[in-house]
């Protein structure tokens, strides 16, 4: 089995494990804990994964997110390519921005913050379950309308506010060159055949990044789908720095 089919298996087993594994990362259920003066499981979760991009860049994004399995999966059924939307980028950092300032005000609020796991999980069903899941089932639903009407990762690319935490963690640690996961690149080998660009799942111009030595992009996830592509071997993730 080689990395993308890897890749595609744990995307796919994190897709099918959706509808059990959101209540412990789901923003919703986060913000529900916050009202209620709990740090529950999706607040954990989320401090954990935007740590762990220090070290592993995007690759949640490429590995693991379920919402990001349910877009490369319609990717593949619905072929389309990203819609370049002029400015649409901008509204996911608008959510980013709704989505922190709400946690922070709703943190003051409650004053003081019980750390509960468990909140809202087990056998008994808090109140907030079927409001929770309603979001769940139209998140699922709009995310695959959105590589519909978008094309490739639509969401990721325009929409998903935790893409804005993992970009701007990804450009802090590839500027420290922290010793992590990273894309580089042999740009006196390429021979210009754009198979890596045709191979992005993010829409990268890829061939245009290594031609530029701009292999910091922070919106690579870290798939490794270029460096399978490529014939001349010019692409490789790496954790040192050279
Ligand atoms: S540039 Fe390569 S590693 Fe990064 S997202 Fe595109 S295909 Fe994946
Ligand atoms: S696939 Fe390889 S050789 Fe072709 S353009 Fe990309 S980096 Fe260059």
């Amino acid at each position: 089995m080689n990395r993308q089919q890897l890749r595609g298996a744990i995307l796919l087993l994190s897709f099918l494990l959706m509808s059990v594994t959101f209540v412990y990362f789901s923003p919703y259920g986060m913000m529900i804990g916050l009202v209620n003066g709990v740090i529950a499981a999706a607040f954990i979760f989320w401090i954990v994964i935007f740590a762990l991009t220090l070290f592993i860049g995007r690759a949640f994004c490429g590995y693991i997110c379920p919402m990001g399995a349910e877009q490369e999966i319609a990717d593949r059924v619905l072929k389309t390519d990203l819609r370049v939307v002029p400015y649409l980028r901008y509204l996911k950092y608008l959510l980013a921005i709704i989505w922190v300032g709400g946690a922070v005000f709703l943190a003051a609020a409650a004053g003081r913050l019980v750390p509960d796991p468990l909140y809202g999980i087990g056998t008994g069903l808090p109140p907030w379950t079927a409001p929770l899941y309603l979001f769940f089932y139209g998140m699922t639903l709009g995310v695959f309308v959105l590589v519909l009407i978008l094309g490739r990762r639509g969401m990721c690319n325009y929409f998903c506010p935790m893409s804005v935490g993992f970009i701007a963690i990804s450009a802090l640690k590839n500027r420290l060159r922290i010793p992590s996961l990273h894309l580089e690149a042999e740009k006196e080998n390429c021979i210009r055949c754009k198979k890596c660009t045709a191979a992005c799942p993010m829409s990268l111009p890829v061939q245009e990044m290594v031609e530029n030595d701009r292999m910091q992009e922070p919106e690579c996830i870290l798939c490794g789908n270029c460096t399978g592509a490529c014939p001349k071997n010019v692409l490789h993730l790496a954790w040192k720095w050279n």
